[in-house]
């Protein structure tokens, strides 16, 4: 059985048809990477599989809690939430909080641990993305790959089945853009499941199970690398790839 089931996505902002009937499966350990212009549709849909956006109809399964948009409970959408982390494009950390801090409070408070556990695991993870020597670095005073890489750090805290990345290195100068990647090819040979919504089309075709085209709300082709990168069907998946490669 997939590990994640979307069904019938729609979602709207007003007059806006933003997500136009989304189906989609995710296989346990499968690296999804979504392509699409600016404004297809792609944020809202990893937006809506945690419902941090409430679609208007369809149904989510992630490793098996179900939740109906027609009927949702606020319970429902806490467990489901359980189940995914996400990477947000702007690192989204704390700003309060120590790289180490911003580890540990996701140990802490989304999975209840006690602080002294917490902080040897989040100073394991700190050490896997490189910064164990940053531990007490203030948001500020770290450059936009390290952040990142803390944002990733605390979405490995979690654990959760499925990882979520929106466009993560987009907001990166370029000379900072690879080791996030490296961190994420990290993530890819460990056999994490992640949908991946980024422009890095080198990074796609290396880690990609599977490269979905969006463009107005509708999956409008998807496949394996090789065959959606050098061969695309649809004229727009086409006309994308010529402006994003040149
Ligand atoms: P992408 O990530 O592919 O660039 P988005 O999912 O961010 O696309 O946006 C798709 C469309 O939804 C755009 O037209 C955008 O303006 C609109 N949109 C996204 N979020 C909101 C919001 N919170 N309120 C109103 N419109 C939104
Ligand atoms: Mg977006």
């Amino acid at each position: 059985m997939a590990l994640a089931t979307i069904t019938n996505l729609h979602k709207s902002f007003g007059e806006n048809t933003v997500l136009d009937g989304i189906d989609l499966q995710i296989e346990k350990g499968e690296i999804v990477v979504i392509l699409g212009p600016s404004g297809s549709g792609k944020s809202t849909l990893l937006r809506c599989l945690n419902f941090l956006e409430t679609p208007e109809l369809g149904v989510i399964d992630i490793a098996g809690q179900s939740v109906d948009a027609a009927t949702s409970h606020t319970k429902d959408i806490l467990a489901l939430r359980r189940h995914t982390a996400f990477v947000f494009q702007n690192y989204a950390l704390f700003k309060n909080k120590t790289a180490l801090g911003n580890i540990t409070e996701a140990l802490t408070v989304v999975k209840g641990m006690a602080a002294p556990v917490a902080e040897g695991i989040a100073m394991d993870i700190l050490k896997s993305v490189g910064l164990a020597d940053r531990r007490d670095a203030w948001p500020s005073e770290l450059s936009g790959g390290q952040q990142q890489r803390i944002g990733i750090g605390r979405a490995m805290a979690l654990d959760a089945d499925l990882m979520l990345f929106d466009e993560p290195t987009s907001a990166l100068d370029p000379e900072k853009v690879y080791e996030v990647l490296d961190l994420m090819k990290q993530l890819a040979r460990q056999k994490r499941t992640m949908i991946i919504v980024t422009h890095e089309i080198p990074f796609a075709r290396e880690v990609a199970d599977r490269i979905i085209f969006m463009d107005g709300g509708k999956i409008i082709e998807q496949g394996m690398p090789e065959q959606v990168l050098d061969a695309p069907q649809d004229s727009r998946t086409q006309t994308f790839l010529r402006q994003v490669l040149s």
